[in-house]
């Protein structure tokens, strides 16, 4: 009986440790997995633009008696790719910095802080020929982050354009019911596939790459509206919109 409850304590404690092991070392393990996939898409994302730029460059180098305007379609696309490797390394700077902890800083608006913002996306929209509209349902003063909550509805409403043909509809309606914020985005775009509702969030997913990449875009940007919607202590959602398109609704208490 001594030995059987010996070797059963010692198995017991055994498996325990490796257990309790694992358990120790898995955020350790998860962090080294998100560093090694951010850092390995990173440098999928800036290959594609550096490849471009060494055959556009190869192809100024075979031509060395071409004039600047024989050659102006070549310098403009690599001219392009430099910009979009700009921005996605400055897209990446700022996920960086982020990663350290978002700072929210809550202070109180009311209404006019969306008008005014609203007000600045009525013109964006008229330059890319859609139609937006908004509404503005908060009665007295409310505790957001001004700088956060700007950059969301930047993301939400540039991808609205990006997504979307012209001459559609983009509605933003924000509405305060007791403590509960919701902000609801919705277009009459191309609309996202359910399979892909749960992944557009992670960082670098994108629907359609070819498209994406044509429009400019990284996949980095509903991943940090989400980052910071969740820091503000809220939800972030995707719906179809009916008949076509796509609504993001956002949840915060305020
Ligand atoms: P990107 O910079 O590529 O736009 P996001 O993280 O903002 O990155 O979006 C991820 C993907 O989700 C996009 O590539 C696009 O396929 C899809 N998406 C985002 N917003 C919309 C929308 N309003 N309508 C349709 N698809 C969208």
């Amino acid at each position: 009986i001594i030995i059987t409850t010996m070797v059963s304590f010692w198995l017991i404690s055994l498996f325990a440790s490796i257990y309790l092991s694992n358990w120790y070392q898995r955020p350790i393990i998860d962090a080294y997995e998100k560093q090694k996939n951010f850092v390995e898409n990173a440098s999928h994302e800036l290959r594609t633009p550096l490849a471009i730029l060494q055959n556009r460059l190869e192809l100024l180098f075979q031509r060395p008696t071409a004039t600047i305007i024989d050659e102006s379609e070549n310098i403009s696309q690599s001219l392009t790719e430099v910009r979009n490797m700009r921005i996605l390394t400055s897209n990446l700077l700022n996920l960086a910095k982020r990663d350290g902890g978002l700072k929210v800083e809550f202070s109180e608006v009311d209404a006019s802080y969306f008008e005014k913002i609203f007000k600045n996306y009525e013109l964006l929209a008229e330059n890319s020929q859609r139609h937006f509209s908004s509404t503005v349902t908060v009665k007295g003063p409310i505790k957001i982050d001004e700088s956060l909550i700007r950059q969301v509805l930047t993301i939400l409403f540039d991808n609205a354009i990006k997504y979307s043909e012209p001459n559609s509809k983009i509605k933003i309606q924000v509405d305060k019911q007791g403590q509960m914020l919701t902000i609801k985005t919705l277009d009459e775009g191309f609309g996202i596939a359910d399979a892909d509702k749960r992944k557009i969030f992670d960082r670098f997913y994108r629907v359609d790459k070819a498209r994406t990449r044509q429009k400019g875009g990284f996949g980095l940007g509903l991943s940090l509206a989400k980052q910071i919607i969740d820091a503000c202590g809220g939800r972030i959602e995707v719906q179809d919109n009916q008949p076509q398109g796509t609504v993001f609704i956002i949840k915060l208490k305020v």
